[in-house]
């Protein structure tokens, strides 16, 4: 993951998120003139649930390295684990190119990283693909979709957590592939035609129903996910990404940095556990998330809509044929 900086315009209804402007919640077009063909939505505050309405449906966190989930969706994907589901993490690439040591040694310590983060996340099962870091645009597409339709059919996942297809100015080749592969796996797993050796084999054609995606880039925003009650689980993701991305146990290398100065920040406490959980708390995830993550503060993009902090993502749910209301209002004897 890189750093860019990113802010948000509100498009009539719903927002796109990453322009060249400076601040959130920008006019790009006058009131009531939509902006060129843009589809339009409204933003729906997804807030926490009480009980377990998510029982008994399935979700799928699927990230191409270690860090993008815990970046981007985690207070997202605890929430909605809390709430019933059951989880799984799919992982795309090896990660052999994103933190220190030997090309071995960074791929094992990104496969423990990523078994942690699936640990805090309450997820179970966690596949990786193993696609070569930053190589994904050499890849068969195809094969990947076919691997992600058997996972699909395979766990019967109802929701995808994902970094969106239709994002722009995304430079990261492994995002861009991993979300354009899962978006049309997504519905192809539904089909009955589709690889009918997987069924031949006992697996039932299962679409997914609901997708969140996220993005670095200009994205259309429609959901707006209160992770006010997940955050320290959202925190204890990125802590445990310690190879790559800029959370880790960055906390405790300031703390001491700052030490040999004769410094000290008060917000990163007396030992070295405290100061990661505070870092990534206070700094990575809203002080300096622009330039270390390169979306606006969790905390930012909360206290646009009256939460303390928030996941934005462009949401794709099911839409419900009207068709049986208009025969039951309309219909008549023959
Ligand atoms: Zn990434």
């Amino acid at each position: 993951m890189q750093r860019r900086g990113f802010v948000a315009q509100v498009l009539a209804g719903g927002v796109l998120w990453g322009s060249s402007a400076e601040g959130l919640g920008q006019q790009s077009a006058a009131p009531g003139k939509p902006p060129g063909s843009a589809r339009l939505a409204e933003v729906v505050i997804e807030r926490p649930l009480t009980g377990k309405p998510h029982s008994g449906k399935v979700l799928a966190a699927i990230q191409p390295h270690a860090d993008d989930i815990p970046f981007f969706a985690a207070g997202t994907v605890a929430k909605l684990v809390s709430e019933g589901y059951t989880g799984h993490l799919i992982k795309t690439t090896n990660d052999d190119k994103a933190g220190s040591g030997t090309m071995g040694e960074t791929i094992l310590n990104n496969e423990r990283d990523t078994d942690a983060v699936a640990k805090a996340l309450g997820l179970g099962k966690v596949f990786t693909l193993g696609y070569r870091n930053h190589e994904m645009d050499g890849i068969s597409r195809q094969e990947m979709r076919e691997r992600l339709i058997f996972l699909i059919r395979l766990l019967k996942i109802d929701t995808i957590v994902c970094y969106d297809p239709w994002g722009t100015y995304e430079e990261n080749p492994d995002h861009y592939v991993t979300a354009q592969v899962v978006e049309s796996a997504c519905w192809m797993a539904g089909m009955d035609k589709d690889y009918p050796e997987q069924l031949a084999a006992g697996l039932q054609p299962h679409s997914v129903q609901e997708k969140y995606y996220f993005a670095r880039g200009p994205q259309l925003v429609n959901r707006i996910v209160d992770i006010a009650p997940w955050i320290n689980i959202k925190v204890e993701a990125n802590l445990a990404n310690k190879t790559q991305g800029g959370a880790g146990e960055n906390g405790a290398r300031l703390k001491s940095r700052l030490a040999a100065q004769n410094l000290r920040l008060p917000i990163l406490g007396n030992d070295d556990d405290t100061a990661n959980r505070e870092y990534i708390k206070h700094i990575f995830l809203d002080y300096d998330s622009r330039y270390l993550r390169g979306v606006p503060s969790d905390r930012e993009v909360g206290r646009r809509y009256g939460l303390e902090w928030a996941e934005a993502f462009h949401y794709i749910g099911p839409i419900e044929s009207k068709l049986d209301r208009y025969i039951a209002e309309h219909a008549v004897p023959m």
